[in-house]
């Protein structure tokens, strides 16, 4: 019983979403407790350069950014604690939760921005050029800007890699999607628009051997086709992986309702609100949409929000 901690609010992840309801529910009087989690500072971490969050005209470093916002929710005063929540109880009125290090948290509120893992194929070379920030990206939005008037590859055949690619068409020279069967996985709509764009090459029936690079940055991708065995080697100097994200949300899956894939369902659309009272969703733990840091934050800053007005509502 002495490990017990009680906290107004306790926030779960690090990313751009879960600082800034620190920064708002600290500047709240809240004293926010937050946990970095598995990966501190979340996905940006793995980005290179941040070129579209607003406010840094000459870009900034995704580990940067993470560093200043970790810096503005400490300076007014957010517990933060690195390690991570393994398990929590939201079926009383006192929001459980337990950390890595034995602590039981007891939390008035909680706000969930765990966030979601991009996916990757885990081929060996693709991990080394993504390591050194080398041309494999898994956001298109955030790293098309870098490959412009140049050629890219992008695998996956859902609405996420039809939009990416459609994205990229407009930047780059041209771009070659690699899909694993004969037929797209995306709506129609959206397979149609990819299929109708004139630098878009569409590849069935290919699978990703290997990413190809000069030791510093790639410059082609290396296919093998399934069914008759082929290999082609396509130039490219951005390999693009949009083949789906797995939101981190196993652990509470037992109390707060979540979607088919795993993403937690926002009770009342338009608010942070989640199906348990005092428990509060931001970022890309409920967004499989927009995905962007910059909209991360935004909701990170209403579940603050909501979470100070849930307890000024119990008279806290
Ligand atoms: P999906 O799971 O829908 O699609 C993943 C795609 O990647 C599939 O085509 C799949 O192939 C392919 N894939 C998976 N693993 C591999 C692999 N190892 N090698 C090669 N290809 C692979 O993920 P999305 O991110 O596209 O979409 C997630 C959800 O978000 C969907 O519900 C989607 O509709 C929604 N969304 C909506 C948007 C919008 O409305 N504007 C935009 C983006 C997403 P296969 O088909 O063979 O399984």
């Amino acid at each position: 019983m002495s490990d017990i901690e009680k906290t107004k609010c306790l926030i779960i992840g690090s990313g751009p979403a879960g600082y800034t309801a620190a920064i708002y529910a600290a500047r709240a009087d809240m004293s926010p407790m937050l946990y970095q989690g598995m990966q501190p500072g979340g996905q940006l971490t793995t980005t290179n350069e941040v070129e579209n969050f607003p406010g840094y005209p000459e870009g900034i470093t995704g580990p940067d950014m993470m560093v200043q916002l970790e810096a503005q929710a400490k300076r007014f005063d957010t517990d933060v604690r690195f390690g991570f929540i393994t398990k929590v109880d939201f079926s009383g009125d006192v929001h459980k939760c337990w950390a890595d290090d034995g602590k039981e948290i007891h939390a008035d509120t909680v706000i969930i921005s765990t966030g979601a893992t991009a996916k990757y194929l885990g081929l060996e070379s693709e991990q080394k050029y993504l390591k050194m920030g080398g041309g494999v990206s898994a956001c298109a939005v955030c790293d098309g800007f870098f490959y412009r008037g140049q050629e890219t590859v992008i695998v996956g055949a859902g609405d996420s890699a039809c939009e990416e690619a459609h994205y990229l068409s407009k930047l780059c020279t041209k771009v070659t999607m690699i899909v694993r069967r004969d037929e797209f996985r995306a709506s129609k709509i959206m397979a149609e628009r990819v299929k109708n764009t004139e630098n878009i090459t569409i590849m069935y029936n290919v699978n990703t051997v290997e990413v190809l690079g000069d030791g510093q940055g790639v410059t082609g991708t290396l296919v093998k086709n399934n069914k008759t065995g082929e290999e082609t080697t396509i130039p490219c100097t951005g390999f693009f992986v949009a083949i789906g994200h797995k939101p981190n949300t196993d652990i509470f899956k037992d109390f707060i309702n979540l979607d088919e894939t795993g993403y937690i369902k926002y009770e009342e659309p338009g608010t942070s609100l989640t199906n348990v009272e005092g428990v509060f969703v931001a970022g890309d733990a409920a967004d499989k949409r927009y995905r962007q840091a910059v909209t991360a934050a935004g909701t990170g800053c209403m579940a603050a929000l909501d979470a100070e007005r849930y307890l000024a509502a119990k008279g806290h």
